[in-house]
């Protein structure tokens, strides 16, 4: 493998920051010492605060769909159902994952690029009653940031017994969480999104309430469950071997966030966003997503174009820039980039100024 370096521009995995890098390289320790036992803590009160939470975050080695598993399994009890509200390539791959744990599995699909509004899932919410309901934060694969704020009220109004499951995997560190708030139940994510860690490190916030539900659950299996992950964290561990070196990466990747503050890093991601919207739509692209519902990590850009999509991420490639192209079913028709982490005003440039370049080449 060559070891040169690619910038990253992906919607994950992105790019990480030397120092953050650096720190993976440190020693390894046990993980059942007091060094450890202080080092686990000392994530408290970071994670909390990005999570919006004065409950529990636990961490496991696994990329996010691990902690897909782990939402469903522990919160839907044998022969109730989970709601799977989807808008986009991720919702669907989390239905899948459902699925093959054995659940019960109702899907309610919205086309691609629409949000998931209150008028829009609330024809789902009345066919029985759920244990759980299950949706994507963000949907990396169309660029839509799904209102929070306004369907979950209405899906705890309905469905008072369902846990609120939620992907937040590219959307945790890139814009706010208010989990507590909100009446989140389960909140995933993955490092490597807009944590900005390598990938193999995977977090997840659990209410009061999916624990006790987790208590009512059987055939949760081992290494998922919430119940021997709960034993753990209230002595400062993970059940098994903990990631130490990723755990030193997330401590890492966690300095940089709060030494940028939060709120500071949530504009910054927020005006990459802008400027390569009001970009693409300058050199006569779209947007997939709607206006108002904008995702501020990931833009998905609507080729109306008709611009060679694969002869352009080759030409970025060769210039040591990745892109992603649109997901199954529309690639090509769209491309993403993704805007979180770490990435500066000037590296975006960069990167739209090289994409400018291969315009050009096209005319
Ligand atoms: C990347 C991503 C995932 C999948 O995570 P893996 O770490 O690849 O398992 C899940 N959901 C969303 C929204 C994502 O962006």
């Amino acid at each position: 493998m060559k070891d040169d370096h690619l910038r990253l521009f992906l919607p994950g995995p992105v790019e990480v920051h030397p120092d953050v890098r650096e720190a993976q390289a440190k020693y390894v320790i046990g993980h059942r010492g007091d060094d450890f036992h202080q080092f686990y803590a000392s994530f408290r009160p970071r994670l909390n605060a990005l999570f919006g939470t004065e409950q529990r975050v636990y961490m496991a080695a696994s990329s996010g769909a691990g902690m897909w598993e782990a939402a469903t399994r522990n919160t839907v009890r044998e022969g109730k159902y989970i709601l799977q509200l989807n808008n986009g390539a991720f919702g669907k791959r989390w239905t899948g994952v459902s699925n093959d744990c054995g659940k019960l599995v109702d899907t309610f699909e919205i086309e691609w690029g629409k949000p998931l509004t209150p008028e829009a899932i609330a024809p789902a919410l009345e066919k029985r009653a759920y244990d759980a309901v299950a949706l994507v934060h963000n949907e990396t694969s169309t660029g839509v940031l799904n209102p929070m704020s306004e369907v979950i009220p209405l899906i705890r109004e309905k469905q008072p017994e369902a846990m609120i499951l939620v992907d937040g995997v590219s959307a945790l560190g890139g814009t706010p969480v208010k989990f507590d708030e909100w009446g989140i139940d389960v909140y995933t994510t993955a490092g490597q999104k807009a944590l900005a860690t390598p990938p193999g490190i995977a977090l997840c916030a659990v209410s009061d309430r999916a624990l006790a539900r987790a208590e009512e659950v059987s055939g949760i299996g081992y290494y998922f469950n919430f119940l021997h992950w709960e034993v753990a964290y209230k002595k400062d561990e993970t059940p098994a071997t903990s990631p130490v070196t990723l755990m030193f990466a997330l401590d890492a990747a966690l300095e940089k966030i709060f030494e940028e503050g939060i709120e500071e890093r949530y504009a910054r991601i927020e005006s990459l966003a802008v400027k390569t919207r009001e970009w693409m739509l300058a050199h006569g692209f779209g947007l997939f997503a709607p206006e108002d519902y904008l995702s501020p990590t990931v833009t998905c850009v609507h080729n109306i174009n008709d611009v060679d999509v694969p002869g352009m991420i080759q030409y970025l490639r060769d210039r040591s820039l990745v892109i992603s192209n649109g997901y199954t079913g529309i690639k090509n028709v769209t491309f993403r980039i993704g805007h979180m982490g770490h990435n500066t005003e000037a590296d975006l440039d960069h990167l739209l100024a090289t994409i400018a370049e291969f315009l050009e080449t096209q005319n």
